[in-house]
């Protein structure tokens, strides 16, 4: 849309940083102790062995963009990445075919619906409209790379592991699980099929992006992760470039509008951070410029979010200076330097 017309203007940024290592590393410990004591939120059964999550795990990872990496709780225990994972094939299926494509083809607004919504394509003349719901997230699956099903997949797994910076392996037991239980799934794809929105065979599209949602990782890798979306598509681990600064610009984008379900605006209002939630409890925030957060914890309020999550983001993104709309009043100086107060 408005990309053509600004694409030789160089792109500027300049986010500020991270406060001191010691002081991170403090503020993240701190988070913890507050809400490792909170026991609101179920844990996610709709898929059935997920219902086998210890609803106690709390585990927060934060890693910056030169790598410093803050960890507290549970950062080791191994969940499947879920939703999350829509984030990085987003972000891999628009380095692969470009923003103008991704904008026409998938759309790049809020639905205001549950995320398996069927409704939400018929009310929309079959547009998937956004890559974070189960319906677009299928059709943007449907647009990686490779012709057959097993390319696709072999994409989606070496490029999370490069987001990831370690090669991620599938819990087959969430996998088979999910695929003895994902009916609506099949459906939205059948549904997108019979309005030509899907480039690929509706079910093994649905396998591929179920082996997607099975990946298995901990907080740690999450916060990796999205430290490369908040460090211009670099991995800040590795140092090996993985999407365009372009890319990760975009991704961010998409999920400050769409990334947590139909509370997106809320958590924007109250948390000001583009972030992915996923049903077994995983979040991640990012903070372009700075780095990134991750939270784990299983027990979700209503929307599918992790209630112990969601307090520790609003704690950290307001004590480490995160949130994007935050300004403090400036102060003029004599040789007309400006400095905040
Ligand atoms: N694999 C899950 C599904 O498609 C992912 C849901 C989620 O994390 O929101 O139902």
């Amino acid at each position: 849309m408005f990309a053509a017309d600004v694409q030789n203007v160089p792109q500027e940024a300049f986010t500020g940083y991270l406060p001191t290592k010691d002081r991170v590393d403090d503020l993240v410990a701190q988070a913890h102790q507050r809400y490792a004591g909170h026991t609101d939120g179920t844990v996610a059964d709709y898929i059935p062995i997920l219902a086998e999550a210890n609803p106690n795990w709390f585990g927060l990872a934060l890693v910056g963009i030169n790598g410093s990496t803050h960890l507290a709780g549970d950062v080791d225990v191994h969940f499947s990445i879920q939703s999350i994972s829509k984030a990085f094939v987003f972000a891999l299926v628009c380095e692969s075919i470009g923003h103008e494509a991704v904008h026409e083809r998938i759309g790049v607004n809020n639905t205001g619906l549950a995320f398996n919504s069927v409704i939400a394509v018929e009310l929309n003349n079959g547009s998937p409209m956004n890559s974070m719901v189960n319906a677009g997230a299928i059709a943007t699956t449907a647009m990686m790379p490779g012709d057959t099903a097993e390319e696709q997949w072999g994409a989606v797994r070496s490029g999370l592991s490069r987001f990831a910076g370690r090669q991620l392996e599938i819990d087959d037991g969430v996998y088979l699980s999910e695929m003895r239980t994902n009916k609506r799934n099949r459906s939205i794809a059948g549904l997108l099929d019979s309005y030509g929105r899907l480039e690929k065979d509706p079910l093994e599209t649905v396998d591929v992006y179920t082996r997607q949602c099975a990946l298995s990782v901990t907080a740690r890798d999450l916060a990796v992760m999205g430290a490369t979306l908040a460090d211009g598509g670099v991995n800040p681990v590795t140092g090996e470039r993985v999407v365009s600064a372009d890319v990760a610009r975009d991704t961010l984008s998409l999920l400050a509008s769409c990334g947590m379900y139909e509370k997106s605006g809320e958590w924007l209002f109250e948390i000001g951070l583009p972030a992915k939630s996923g049903v077994t409890g995983g979040i991640i925030s990012i903070s372009p410029g700075k780095g990134a957060l991750a939270t784990f914890s299983p027990p979700l309020d209503s929307a599918g979010n992790s209630v112990r999550g969601q307090r520790a983001c609003a704690f950290l993104s307001r004590a480490l200076g995160l949130n994007l709309f935050a300004s403090s009043a400036h102060v003029s100086h004599q040789d007309g330097s400006l400095t905040h107060s």
